[in-house]
């Protein structure tokens, strides 16, 4: 237990509410944000896991309700995040493992799941600096290659991720599980391709797109001479010409073997640790490997 944890800030007896019933109609309308209709009509998502929950805390993330099971009851970091949910105006459940399962769709559910305001950075507020990478993804359509690519981006060290057009929503619980939390890190930003390329040519960005015909070897491309945002097209169609057509450079990377495209994540990550790694050898000569 931290030194700033103190006996004033534990959860009052009675701040806490028992719920057991599925029929409840707080559990009704938590269950309900496993539809996007729902997420986007409250605001709000679900984050399963203590470790997530106080990720997210710390990172300035609103909270709007704690749900714990009566087994967890006690841990201190589980305590200090329900005092943080009471103390920010939120609500906190412990609940049955039944109730639980219900929300998470899981047999095997975490013992804790927080409901947390979901919050998209708008595009005009982003003014890439050079050595900053960002990922562009258009039409994203599968949850786990989403939240992959949250989750690499965020550990290669990437600015942001743009969802360019009409994608799977990255509020959803099978996103924010892929993103093992780095949804909580990473600004995500959405535009329609129009309002994405007029951003990118009024930001003075090498918008870098990814291509199976890119005429580009990946690996000759220069990435620090401005801020890049790499382009990543559709798990079916690839890019449309629009936006291969709006990118600066339309990059391969080289294949072997019989298959005809890399999954989408795997391209992803082999794009920005490229670029990061361009970028690192300028600020450690000698030190990339
Ligand atoms: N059938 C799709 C096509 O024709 O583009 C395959 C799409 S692939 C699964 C998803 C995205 O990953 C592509 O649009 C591209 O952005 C990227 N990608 C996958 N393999 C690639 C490669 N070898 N070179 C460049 N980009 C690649």
């Amino acid at each position: 237990m931290s030194d700033d944890w103190n006996f004033q800030r534990r959860p009052r007896v009675g701040s806490v509410k028992e719920v057991t019933s599925l029929s409840n109609p707080i559990i009704k309308d938590i269950r309900a944000l496993s539809q996007k209709k729902h997420r986007e009509e409250s605001g709000t998502f679900l984050a399963e896991g203590l470790k997530l929950v106080i990720d997210a805390l710390e990172l300035g993330w609103s909270i709007r309700t704690l749900i714990y099971a009566k087994a967890a009851r006690g841990k201190p970091p589980l305590e200090k995040a329900a005092a943080k949910t009471i103390s920010s105006g939120g609500l906190v459940l412990e609940v049955s493992e039944k109730v639980l399962s219900a929300i998470t769709r899981r047999d095997n559910p975490q013992m804790v799941v927080g409901v947390f305001e979901s919050h998209y950075r708008p595009l005009k507020e982003i003014t890439p600096q050079k050595n900053e990478t960002y990922i562009a993804l258009d039409r994203v359509r599968d949850p786990g290659n989403l939240g992959t690519v949250i989750r690499t981006a965020d550990a290669a060290g990437a600015s942001g991720v743009i969802l360019v057009g009409d994608t799977t929503d990255p509020f959803s619980i099978e996103t924010v599980r892929a993103t093992m939390g780095s949804v909580f890190a990473l600004p995500v930003s959405r535009a329609t391709p129009e309002a994405f390329l007029n951003w990118a040519k009024s930001s003075n960005v090498d918008v870098v797109a990814t291509h199976l015909a890119g005429s580009v070897d990946y690996r000759t491309i220069d990435y620090t001479r401005k801020p890049v945002v790499l382009l990543m097209g559709n798990e079916q169609q690839g890019l449309p010409p629009q936006l291969a057509e709006g990118a600066g450079q339309l990059a391969r990377i080289p294949q072997q073997g019989l298959a005809d495209s890399l999954n989408l994540a795997v391209a992803t990550a082999v794009m920005l640790f490229e670029a990061r790694r361009h970028l690192l050898s300028l600020e450690a000569p000698g030190k990339s490997s």
